[in-house]
C-alpha cells in the first residue's frame, strides 16, 4: 500500500560498529552498506577506483566487495527461506561491476546458510537489461513450465 514492498535496501544489515544512520528512520540499513556511496565512504576512494582497483585484485578493494556478499549472504537467505524461492536475480551497478567476485562468493554464502528443503537453484546476476523485462521474461518462463501451479 506504500509502494514499498521489496526494497531490499532498507532491511537491517547484521553490521558490527558504529550505527549508520539511514534517510529512512532507521540504522545499518543494508543500503548505508553496499550503495554506491556507501562503497566509497568505506574505500576512501571515488567508485571509479574501487572498480579499477578490484579489476587489478588490489587487496583492500576485493575485501571490501567480499564484504558486500557478507552483508548480502545472510538477508538473501532468509529471504530465500521465508518464500522457498527457486532463484534470486540480481542486478544494479555493484553486483555489475563485480559479478566475477560477487557471483561465486555470494552463491557459496547464500548455500551455506540454506536448509535441505529449500527449492533454490540458482543466482542470476543480469547486466544492462531492465528489470522489468527480467521479471517478464521469469514470470513466462514460470507460466509455461511444468512445475508451474498457476496456469489457468
Ligand atoms: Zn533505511
Amino acid at each position: 500500500s506504500n509502494n514499498v514492498a521489496g526494497e531490499l535496501g532498507h532491511v537491517t544489515a547484521m553490521a558490527q560498529g558504529a550505527e549508520r544512520p539511514c534517510v529512512c528512520g532507521k540504522t545499518n540499513c543494508l543500503t548505508k552498506f553496499i550503495s554506491l556511496e556507501a562503497l566509497e565512504a568505506d574505500y576512501g576512494k571515488p567508485y571509479g577506483q574501487l572498480v579499477e582497483d578490484v579489476r587489478r585484485k588490489e587487496p583492500k578493494a576485493v575485501a571490501l566487495i567480499e564484504d558486500v556478499c557478507a552483508y548480502l549472504a545472510p538477508i538473501l537467505a532468509n529471504v530465500i527461506i521465508l518464500l522457498d524461492l527457486d532463484r534470486i536475480i540480481l542486478c544494479g551497478c555493484t553486483v555489475e561491476h563485480f559479478e566475477s567476485i560477487i557471483y561465486p562468493c555470494l552463491d557459496r554464502k547464500i548455500r551455506k546458510l540454506l536448509s535441505y528443503w529449500v527449492s533454490f537453484k540458482r543466482l542470476e546476476i543480469h547486466t544492462n537489461v531492465k528489470i522489468t523485462a527480467i521479471s517478464s521474461r521469469f514470470l513466462l518462463d514460470y507460466y509455461f513450465s511444468t512445475e508451474s501451479d498457476i496456469r489457468l
